[in-house]
């Protein structure tokens, strides 16, 4: 087992991950069952404490869940005000699940005494309450055995990255944070071609028994297209601010998207040469997103609409006027963002409205169109106001982790989950 270091955190990875080291140091619910309960090695072999999971239905009580399991009301209303200061009760919503241990008996109808309620507090942490020597209810609270892991899937695209990306495991929603982060530089439609490749190394939580408890944020995302490769590099800044950044300190942040819509449903543009999957021309004066209808546009930067409406050819039509002189416009519009109207302040990547075919249009498609001084213009040839660049010490301390996590990634393979031990 090597060990190597990313953000301060130790990683374990090549063979077998430390699992299951976590759980030792948290006290063991099971343990806390038999001491309250008091009972005799042999007693509790005979007559073992019952642990009853109760799911709760739509608009349960706690008090509802606790009768029902054949607590005694006014236990019932003890064991709701002892739990309090850990959980608000009120927070059980359909399908939680309670716990509750019984001293006896395998029918907790049948006499046995409540001696522990838990349930999960938080996906991190469990709370409940438990029968003292009085027989009195008191409050505990544990944190959970999570596993934080990183994960790293990488592989060739065949049909869309989405697509790609989900079928090799990564969670659907890391994937479309993947592509969102990728929208500033990457039109989805045109620029992905067969045998390009993505890789990601992003956060996983597990809980003691292996399932997903919680997906979180992308660590490393790169996409070598054509041969090129882009990879984005996560930073926490000291003021707790997280963004994207180029190996050179560049924020992945661009004044314009350059796929102002869902990149998880555009429609392949893999093998679909005999199709015009459009780009700008002489004779077509915009870029065309074939996706499907209902598929969620994004205003592409800051701005403020100036058109929200109809206009002949291009159907439902969004114009926003962004800076130094720039607009965009989007052709063919489903539907309209509720409240979007001319003088509306938007930012980017805001749903604007949704793909149609309203207009002169043959299919479900976004037509859209980057303007310059009133003019449509290629929006390759738009220069880019660059995001926020990371400079002097800020760039030292980016360039160390991004060193860091250069050698982590050399000696990962492509797809493995590691153990982060913090
Ligand atoms: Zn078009």
């Amino acid at each position: 087992m090597g060990a190597a270091l990313y953000g301060g955190w130790p990683l374990w990875f090549a063979g077998q991950p430390p699992m299951g080291d976590a759980g030792a140091e948290v006290p063991a619910i099971a343990d806390m069952a038999d001491n309250a309960a008091a009972s005799e090695p042999d007693a509790v072999v005979e007559r073992p404490a019952l642990d009853h999971v109760v799911t709760a239905r739509r608009g349960d009580t706690l008090i509802d869940i606790l009768t029902r399991a054949g607590v005694h009301r006014r236990e019932a209303h003890e064991v709701a005000s002892a739990l309090r200061p850990v959980y608000d009760p009120r927070k059980l919503g359909a399908g939680d699940m309670v716990t509750l241990t019984f001293t006896d008996g395998t029918d907790p109808k049948a006499a046995g005494e409540l001696v522990i309620l838990r349930l999960d507090a938080a996906y991190d942490r469990e709370a409940g309450v438990r029968r003292g020597a009085d027989g009195s209810f008191a409050a505990f609270a544990v944190d959970k055995a999570i596993d934080f892991r990183l994960a790293r899937t990488s592989g060739t695209i065949r049909s869309s990255l989405y697509a790609d990306g989900v079928a090799a495991g990564v969670p659907a929603k890391v994937m479309a944070a993947m592509i969102r982060l990728f929208s500033y530089d990457v039109d989805f439609q045109r620029d992905l071609q067969p045998g390009d490749r993505f890789d990601i190394l992003f956060e996983r939580h597990f809980a003691a028994d292996e399932t997903p408890v919680r997906d979180g944020e992308i660590v490393y995302a790169a996409l070598t297209l054509g041969g090129n490769p882009i990879g984005l590099y996560r930073y926490d800044g000291p003021g707790g601010d997280l963004d994207y950044y180029t190996r050179s300190g560049d924020s992945v942040r661009k004044t314009l998207l350059r796929t102002p819509i869902d990149g998880a449903r555009l429609s392949s543009g893999f093998g679909m040469r005999a199709h015009p999957i459009l780009g700008f021309s002489v004779m077509h004066k915009g870029v065309d997103f074939a996706a499907p209808a209902g598929t969620p546009i994004y205003a592409a930067g800051d701005g403020v609409v100036e058109v929200a409406g109809s206009q002949g050819t291009y159907g439902n039509i969004v114009r926003i006027r962004h800076a130094n002189g720039v607009a965009t416009a989007y052709g063919h519009m489903n539907s309209f963002a509720r409240g979007l109207q001319r003088g509306l302040a938007v930012k980017q990547g805001q749903v604007i409205g949704t793909v149609g075919t309203t207009g002169r249009s043959t299919g479900p498609h976004l037509h859209y169109e980057v303007l310059k001084a009133g003019h449509q213009v290629n929006p390759l040839s738009v220069q880019m106001q660059a995001g926020r660049k990371l400079m002097g010490r800020e760039r030292d301390r980016f360039r160390a982790q991004c060193h860091d996590l250069d050698r982590l990634l050399q000696d990962l393979p492509a797809r493995i989950n590691v153990a982060l031990g913090r």
